[in-house]
């Protein structure tokens, strides 16, 4: 089995712009939401990626906590460097 997720949406929810910490809440296509957690300096890199249980995971399909989006963190980071979500999250907060 293998799972693709797709992201549809990104929004900041809460930052620290002196220490340049950072937490995003990540919408995929399929409803799955994620919390993700990006250090700024010395450039972006993402931190933590875990599930919100508010659907049951897409992987496993447990509904309570599970670390299965966890391995996806590599395929995600790429697609919001691609489409430059980090820019419109930080946009859009605006
Ligand atoms: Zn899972």
């Amino acid at each position: 089995m293998s799972y693709r997720p797709v992201i549809s949406n990104m929004k900041e929810a809460s930052s620290n712009e002196q220490s340049g910490l950072y937490e995003f809440i990540l919408d995929l296509a399929d409803g799955t939401v994620c919390r993700v957690f990006y250090s700024r300096y010395p450039e972006w890199k993402m931190t933590n990626i875990s599930r919100l249980q508010k659907t049951p995971c897409p992987v496993c399909r447990k509904d309570f906590i599970c670390k299965c989006i966890e391995s996806y963190k590599g395929e995600l980071t790429q697609q919001i460097e691609e489409n430059q979500w980090i820019d419109k999250a930080l946009a859009a907060a605006k």
